[in-house]
């Protein structure tokens, strides 16, 4: 039985695609600067196009649309867009915007092209920019063989690159990569600060250099089809840092399409780089469930109530076990947790070590209040108690943070910028763990987020080392320059916020 036209169509495979004579508008700033706007980027994924659209914030009354089409302006839809103020030193916004063509209008149409005007009112009239009176258009194609979901292939084939390849074309125009700088050492790559973005770029770098991530990328992936929008994007963005071909990248596809899942990414702001990275571990999770159902949309908002079965959870995951010990009967009762980070409190306000802090872990903490005393099923009555926290299962990756951001007691932030001395190689941990398994707890160092300055005026900076090499060299990454690292500065270092551990023993 052969398929109606429509029929064809709803089971067909499109995406959208950058025409080869798409133009940007020539004299960006001059022309935004007379009140008009302008797209800055564009870059497509699948049927959806992300835009950054630069605007005039000269005028109070102003607001902008994207309205868009299939059919050739007979009718339009306008675009429940997204829009960013951007408070910085350039009197101009960002606004941001995410088009996708919806399935159901490919069926009604007979154009295989989504054109696109950005409007904008200001002081009650309306006006369209075009583009110079030509519509900005993406063509639809339907596919004939299967996009590939991911370039990462090719990294691990090294040496043959292909080099017309129109997937890996796209992604490295996307991603604004440039080779060769005079700048660039030893093959590493730098990140492009998009404004106040450097939480994401101390975040990336570290995530990259994990070794037992990005291996099960590599080796895994002719096995493993991704259909989360995250981990293909995380892939695309690993392949252009890892590749060894570009000495600066911008990040502005990952963070916009994490924006678009959760709106306080979008913003041009800065955020805590260790919120972040448990957004994105939780992200990726969500991608890499084992269990996912493979035509179920993708849902962000369910993480919590998803099967714990995904590499990240093998990887990063630890167990704490909490004992309550009734101090009347002395009856115990266990619970376990999991938890993806080790949060620690600095105990010195000058000076102390990382087993100073981890020993807080082991410290009882006692439930003698009133307002906090447990209900022992023993007693059958609100006893005194202590609690114990021990780590029932140690992660292979360990992260620490530091407790370096507290509220004083005029309910004021302030930081703590207490030397912690944290080592290099060997960091033991299975006096802190209850569980047989940990005998040869042993992790070594690969990197250290940095946070510089105060609270709201800070920023992040990464020291790191790649294990994969044999004597791994510690550089520092600051935005887009990378550098070698002075070790006294690795070995005292006030400003380290987050650690990453990876351990030297696997066990079983
Ligand atoms: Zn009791």
């Amino acid at each position: 039985m052969s398929l109606s036209c429509e029929q064809q169509r709803i089971n067909g495979k499109y995406y959208l695609c950058m025409p080869d004579n798409f133009q940007y508008p020539r004299n960006l700033l001059h022309r935004v600067c007379k009140n008009l706007v302008v797209l800055e980027d564009i870059f497509t994924r699948n049927l959806t196009a992300y835009g950054t659209i630069r605007v005039n914030n000269c005028s109070f009354d102003k607001r902008v649309f994207v309205h868009y089409t299939i059919d050739q302006w007979k009718t339009f839809s306008v675009l429940n867009a997204h829009y960013i103020m951007h408070y910085a030193d350039n009197n101009t916004d960002l606004f941001q915007f995410k088009l996708t063509v919806p399935k159901d209008k490919l069926l009604s149409s007979s154009s295989l092209k989504m054109s696109f005007a950005i409007c904008y009112c200001v002081n009650g009239g309306k006006f369209w920019d075009n583009n110079y009176s030509q519509n900005y258009n993406l063509e639809i194609i339907e596919s004939s063989r299967e996009v590939p979901t991911s370039i990462l292939n090719q990294l691990s084939r090294k040496k043959s690159i292909i080099r017309d390849d129109q997937l890996y074309k796209q992604i490295t125009q996307d991603y604004h990569a440039i080779s060769n700088t005079t700048q660039q050492i030893e093959n590493l790559c730098g990140l492009k600060n998009l404004g106040g973005t450097c939480y994401m770029n101390s975040i990336l770098q570290s995530l990259s250099l994990t070794s037992l991530l990005t291996n099960y990328f590599l080796y895994n992936q002719d096995s493993l089809v991704f259909k989360g929008i995250i981990i293909n994007e995380y892939l695309n963005f690993l392949y252009l840092i890892r590749c060894g071909q570009y000495s600066i990248i911008t990040p502005a596809p990952l963070k916009q399409i994490i924006g678009h899942i959760n709106y306080a990414y979008l913003e041009n702001q800065q955020q805590d780089a260790h919120e972040f990275l448990i957004l994105l571990l939780d992200y990726l999770h969500i991608d890499l469930n084992r269990t996912q159902c493979i035509d179920e949309e993708i849902d962000y908002n369910l993480f919590g109530q998803i099967n714990k079965n995904s590499i990240i959870v093998d990887l990063f995951y630890g167990i704490y076990k909490s004992t309550i010990t009734c101090l009347q009967c002395m009856h115990t009762s266990s619970s376990y947790e999991s938890f993806v980070c080790l949060t620690l409190p600095i105990p010195s306000t000058n000076q102390c070590t990382l087993q100073d802090c981890l020993q807080s872990l082991n410290e009882d903490e006692y439930l003698t209040d009133d307002d906090s005393k447990w209900f022992c099923s023993k007693c059958q009555c609100h006893s005194n108690a202590k609690k114990r926290l021990e780590i029932h299962k140690l992660p292979k990756i360990l992260i620490i943070q530091f407790k370096r951001f507290q509220m004083n007691s005029e309910m004021r932030w302030i930081k703590d910028e207490s030397l912690v001395l944290y080592p290099e190689d060997n960091l033991d941990l299975h006096q802190y763990s209850s569980s047989p398994s940990s005998e040869q707890a042993l992790y070594t160092l690969y990197s250290v987020v940095n946070h510089n300055g105060s609270l709201n005026d800070g920023h992040y900076t990464t020291f790191s080392r790649d294990l994969s090499y044999d004597q791994p060299q510690w550089f520092e990454y600051d935005d887009e320059i990378a550098k070698y690292l002075d070790l006294d500065r690795l070995h005292l270092n006030p400003k380290a916020y987050l650690l990453f551990y990876t351990i030297q023993h696997v066990p079983e």
